[in-house]
């Protein structure tokens, strides 16, 4: 499990909350990945930024995605590392001669 995933886990136990449904995570999920979309928009394709929004960078948008799917994955008893490195293992195994 990634440490933030963990953190995250214990953060929300602590203050007692619960997580959203899965069909409110995924909306959320939906949402950020727009605002990540956004700004790939505005910093490769032809829409620019509008005089006076709000500045965005990259990374700030992956990790409210990372956020998003860590929430998913704690409901979910999923470990976010071991996720990764099974699909790490296809892209090295299975699709190593593909791209
Ligand atoms: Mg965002």
């Amino acid at each position: 499990m990634i440490k933030e995933q963990q953190v995250l886990d214990e953060w929300f136990k602590a203050k007692g909350w619960p997580y959203w449904s899965p069909h409110e995570i995924l909306a959320r999920l939906m949402e950020e990945t727009g605002e990540f979309a956004r700004l790939v928009n505005h910093e490769y394709g032809p829409k620019k930024k509008k005089d006076g929004e709000a500045t965005q960078d990259f990374e700030d948008e992956l990790g409210d995605i990372l956020y998003t799917l860590a929430c998913f994955a704690n409901t979910h008893h999923i470990d976010l590392d071991s996720a990764l490195a099974r699909s790490l293992e296809k892209v090295a195994g299975r699709d190593k001669d593909r791209f």
